[in-house]
């Protein structure tokens, strides 16, 4: 890996300047832990469709795709248009205005909800979706899954040890309050046994199941034939509420999410990343009856910067005019030709990794055999993930947000043939020297 790191602090020096100042500013030199890698992250200059330019002038295709919150690639014209015309109205109203209506009847179309309220984050859609689960049924414990990340908020940061799986849910990290968590039950993925024993032993007192359909803050963990219905109808069952965390997945494996892949119909459904256009914004939203409990007060949900003119702009522009569902093709096409040319490359040099994708995403899973839940994240080889990072942007590529073992790819609109073939071309570059340490 040393050598891989000198090639990246030779073509990288200016990077190395900018990270050196902003560490006496900010902690790691990021504002988002997982910006920081080793040596140090990469500076933007710009980016421009497929492309990300450093502020050494190297050029890289992109495939992180902002962690897969710009599903219509970089500064989309349609979007800049938007945008530009909107600046000139004003930014922020804090009044309301037709355009968030006009987003929000988009988000429904594809959506099985029937209402729905603005954030402007992934975090704060989890958050109040908690909060209005709690308020509506009058219950406290969450059932949360194992290894599946919804923000930074308190009470879903858990310690999701993959040997010492607990049922009671640990703090993740310092300054939060064991009480905190004390209502956060800890699931397994794929694993109905773990689901129904917490609801037999907390009989009457789960508000809610919240859960990644597809687990995408590990890789890719899909989800096994009929656990996402079954675990619905132990939701329906116990008289709680199936909350589907689509941040990631929705709009993104396919027009409308998992809940549309898979056919399922969730209580509540929490959305943040491309819905937004690259612009900061999350929603969430239910049927009519629960959202009930926010129009009568009982659950407060406010904010300043909630369905901003400028962010619902290019959220309604994504949405409505770019991700059509004739554009998820062209999508899909490019995602399956990637993720076969990625498979040859592995059976042709041995690799013991294999590749999952579903919809616009894909990734490389650095072990031999698909991942059922976190308990299985032992067997990720994290090394392997940083040597392949490191190569991959050595050679012009972004492969997918970092850390590699636990992120995916995006394929956006823009992206082309052209740029598979080179994150092909970069992959087969690297693959031999993917089992060296060197
Ligand atoms: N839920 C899921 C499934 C996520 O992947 C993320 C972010 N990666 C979040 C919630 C939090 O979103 P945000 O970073 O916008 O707060």
């Amino acid at each position: 890996m040393e050598k891989s790191y000198k090639i990246y602090e030779e073509r990288t020096k200016k990077s190395a300047v900018l990270y050196k100042k902003a560490r006496n500013y900010t902690p790691l030199g990021v504002h988002s832990y997982v910006r920081f890698y080793k040596p140090y992250p990469l500076y933007v200059d710009r980016a421009q469709g497929t492309r990300i330019i450093d502020v050494d002038g190297n050029e890289y295709i992109d495939f992180s795709m902002n962690y897969g919150a710009q599903l219509i690639g970089h500064t989309h014209p349609q979007v800049v248009a938007a945008i530009k015309k909107q600046v000139e109205r004003g930014t922020l109203y804090t009044m309301p205005h037709n355009l968030s209506n006009e987003l929000a009847k988009e988000i429904i179309k594809r959506f099985p909800i029937d209402q729905v309220r603005f954030t402007n984050s992934g975090l704060e859609a989890t958050m109040h979706a908690l909060r209005l689960t709690r308020g509506y049924t009058g219950r406290d414990k969450i059932i949360k899954i194992g290894g599946a990340y919804h923000g930074l908020h308190d009470y879903v940061v858990t310690k999701d040890d993959p040997v010492k799986a607990t049922e009671k849910a640990i703090p993740g990290c310092k300054g939060i309050p064991p009480e905190t968590l004390q209502n956060t039950l800890m699931g397994v993925f794929n694993d109905l046994t773990s689901i129904k024993s917490l609801c037999n032993r907390y009989k009457g007192q789960i508000a809610g199941i919240i859960i990644e359909p597809i687990m995408m803050n590990r890789g890719i963990i899909l989800p096994e034939d009929n656990f996402l219905k079954e675990v619905k109808e132990i939701c329906q069952k116990e008289g709680a509420l199936l909350i589907f965390d689509e941040v990631k997945t929705g709009v993104k494996v396919a027009w409308g999410g998992a809940s549309e892949y898979y056919d399922i119909k969730p209580d509540i459904i929490c959305l943040a990343k491309s819905i937004g256009g690259g612009l900061p914004l999350g929603a969430f939203g239910a049927r009519e009856e629960i959202m009930s409990a926010i129009e009568s007060g009982e659950v407060s949900h406010a904010g300043t910067y909630n369905a901003n003119p400028l962010s619902v702009t290019a959220g309604l522009v994504a949405l409505r005019d770019i991700l059509t569902k004739e554009s998820y093709k062209e999508i899909f096409r490019l995602n399956k030709k990637l993720i076969e040319s990625c498979r040859e490359i592995i059976a042709k040099y041995r690799l013991p990794v294999h590749t999952v994708y579903i919809g616009a995403c894909g990734t490389i899973q650095f072990c031999k055999k698909p991942l059922r839940n976190h308990k299985d994240y032992r067997l990720v080889d994290v090394e392997m993930g940083e040597r392949f990072w490191i190569s991959m942007l050595n050679r012009g590529i972004i492969p997918c947000p970092y850390p590699p073992p636990r992120e995916q790819w995006t394929i956006s609109v823009q992206h082309t043939d052209e740029d598979i073939n080179r994150y092909l071309e970069a992959f087969e570059g690297i693959a031999p020297k993917l089992l060296e340490n060197s």
